[in-house]
């Protein structure tokens, strides 16, 4: 199939382009921030630079980093560097951890982040004769509105149907003939589960491609749901402190997702030193906008933990690949000393047979970390005798004790009875936290 791009020559533009970019667009926002956000020039004038020391790209770790707490600090509008009649559109995080925090965009802003969108779009094959159902949550989380820019932006039919009520998502993809569905990843296997269960065979729908992101989910789980929807899934990545959806985008590659460099700088930076690590090592991803208007954030440390690689992808764009996120440091769980991210549990489940569907219990007993996973059986094995049952836990016990090294409890329990999420999934208890 011929690629097809939306900004081509951006996309596919040699690496000492993209460098020039962000290295002119970088100086220009540290300008801009300096002289219109004073949180930012105390807190530059604390680290001793000056905005005459960024002379390219590369000066970028002369800056000091930023973190949620700065947002917070500065609640509502403290990092803004555009008067407030110049915001268009407010947004806030969902609140996944902690108190929310509320970002702008002006005009411009807004344009570019459709043009991101966009770029993922038609890297997934849509063009204007697509029909988009957007079923990510519409409102201050930025996933609804933010991939319905992009399919206005590349004159897709838009269905703006939001979040839940899943009977009725189901009735508009088969009614609407829905091409695209964007959603979260648990959302759309929620989404396959509902149809197969109520005997609706997958050549109902006319899906070809679905964007999927806004959580961590496995490749195994990728696989999964394109077998169960008949398309193709494609990875979106983004947090809200940057833009949204659309930071960065996956390709029929399925090899990490291109970051949009002209108007993002990533770092993968060591959490514990905040000195860089080398090309394609893990550590904590740093983002820094370098275009935006209203929020141009800088140096953001979004604690998703993944790497980076700068070789040129197979569909031809030359924009930098990150890899899917594992999850955060504040997701990862510390069991007895091993560090442990539900998406490797996932992994196994996934692999030993089971839907992922599943809740990671953490807990204490006698001063000690206990791990529980409960996961729910398919159809097929609920009737099994009890027998049948515990060999099935302790085998995916003794799975999950040899790839991970932690002792976990399994509990296998009825099909659907672990609650289902129509946004992002909520996969941890840890009552510890107290
Ligand atoms: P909140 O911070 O309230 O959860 P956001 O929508 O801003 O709201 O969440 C952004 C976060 O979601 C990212 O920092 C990352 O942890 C997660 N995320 C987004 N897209 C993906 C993806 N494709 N894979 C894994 N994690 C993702
Ligand atoms: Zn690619």
């Amino acid at each position: 199939m011929e690629e097809r791009y939306w900004q081509k020559e951006i996309e596919t533009a040699p690496r000492e382009q993209i460098e020039a970019w962000q290295s002119e667009r970088l100086i220009d926002t540290v300008k801009r921030v300096y002289e219109n956000v004073p949180y930012y020039r105390d807190m530059m004038d604390k680290a001793g630079v000056k905005p005459e020391d960024i002379k390219s790209r590369d000066d970028i770790v002369k800056l000091p980093f930023t973190c949620k707490q700065d947002l917070r600090d500065t609640y509502p509008y403290g990092l803004f560097a555009v008067p407030l009649k110049d915001v268009v559109r407010l947004h806030a995080s969902s609140g996944t951890t902690g108190k929310q925090i509320v970002v702008g965009y002006t005009k411009h802003d807004l344009e570019i982040w459709d043009d991101c969108t966009a770029r993922q779009l038609v890297a997934t094959g849509a063009d204007e004769n697509s029909v988009v159902h957007v079923s990510y949550g519409y409102g201050l989380f930025t996933g609804g509105l933010g991939l319905h820019g992009g399919a206005q932006h590349i004159g897709a039919t838009t269905v703006p149907v939001s979040s839940g009520n899943t009977q009725r998502q189901l009735t508009i993809m088969q009614d609407f003939g829905s091409t695209v569905l964007c959603c979260t990843p648990s959302y759309a296997m929620f989404l396959a589960e509902t149809a197969e269960k109520q005997g609706i065979p997958k050549e109902n729908f006319k899906l070809k491609a679905g964007i999927f992101g806004a959580e961590p989910w496995t490749e195994e789980m990728r696989h999964e749901i394109e077998k169960r929807l008949g398309l193709e899934a494609f990875d979106v990545y983004g947090l809200t402190e940057i833009i949204g959806p659309g930071v960065s985008y996956g390709c029929h590659a399925h090899d990490g997702m291109h970051v949009n460099e002209d108007h993002f700088i990533i770092e993968i930076i060591n959490p514990e030193t905040g000195e860089p690590v080398k090309e394609g090592e893990q550590g904590e991803i740093v983002f820094s906008c370098i275009t935006k208007e209203a929020f141009p954030i800088l140096r953001y440390r979004t604690r998703d933990i993944g790497y980076v690689k700068y070789e040129k992808c197979s569909c031809g764009r030359t924009f930098a690949r990150m890899s899917k996120p594992m999850g955060r440091t504040d997701d990862m769980l510390i069991i007895r000393g091993v560090n442990v991210f539900p998406s490797q549990i996932e992994t196994v489940l996934i692999k030993m047979g089971y839907l992922p569907n599943y809740q990671i219990i953490v807990d204490t007993k006698d001063n000690l970390d206990t791990l529980a996973v409960k996961v729910e059986m398919g159809e097929q094995h609920f009737d099994d005798v009890v027998k049948e049952i515990n060999r099935r836990e302790s085998e995916l016990a003794g799975e999950l004790k040899s790839l991970l090294g932690v002792n976990a409890k399994v509990i296998l329990c009825a099909p659907n009875s672990i609650e289902r999420s129509e946004g992002k999934a909520k996969r941890v208890v840890d009552n510890r936290k107290k």
